[in-house]
């Protein structure tokens, strides 16, 4: 395995730039979370599928922590069914009564992912 290089690093940091709202806006705060993808991801697919989960998972930049635990949820190795196309990582957008969220896809992967979150929650 090889670890991901730092420009590649800073390429998927710069896709979490869409959380506007919560993006550092210093050097340093763009700075720790570059270091710390660099620091946690086992390869350049494994860092993609961590920014991937991230993005789908909440709507506000994530902490270094917040990346530490998303990393450690994310398998080095995809193992999952593909998707619907409509889902990232068996998660789906949704809109409810104005509040934006996501939950759980129907689909195989969707359905792949729910059962991982039982079998976490029972242990
Ligand atoms: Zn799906």
């Amino acid at each position: 395995m090889t670890k991901p290089t730092k420009k590649v690093c800073t390429a998927q940091i710069g896709r979490l730039m869409v959380f506007e709202n919560s993006f550092p806006k210093q050097a340093t705060g763009i700075q720790e979370l570059i270091d710390t993808l660099c620091q946690i991801a086992h390869t350049e697919d494994h860092a993609k599928r961590v920014i991937d989960r991230a993005l789908s998972a909440s709507e506000f930049c994530p902490m270094p922590v917040d990346l530490k635990r998303i990393a450690a949820a994310t398998p080095i190795k995809e193992t999952a069914p593909d998707g619907c196309g409509l889902c990232d990582y068996g998660w789906k957008r949704v809109d409810k009564e104005g509040q934006g969220g996501v939950r759980r896809c129907d689909c195989v992967r969707g359905r792949y992912f729910a059962e991982l979150d039982r079998q976490r929650a029972a242990s």
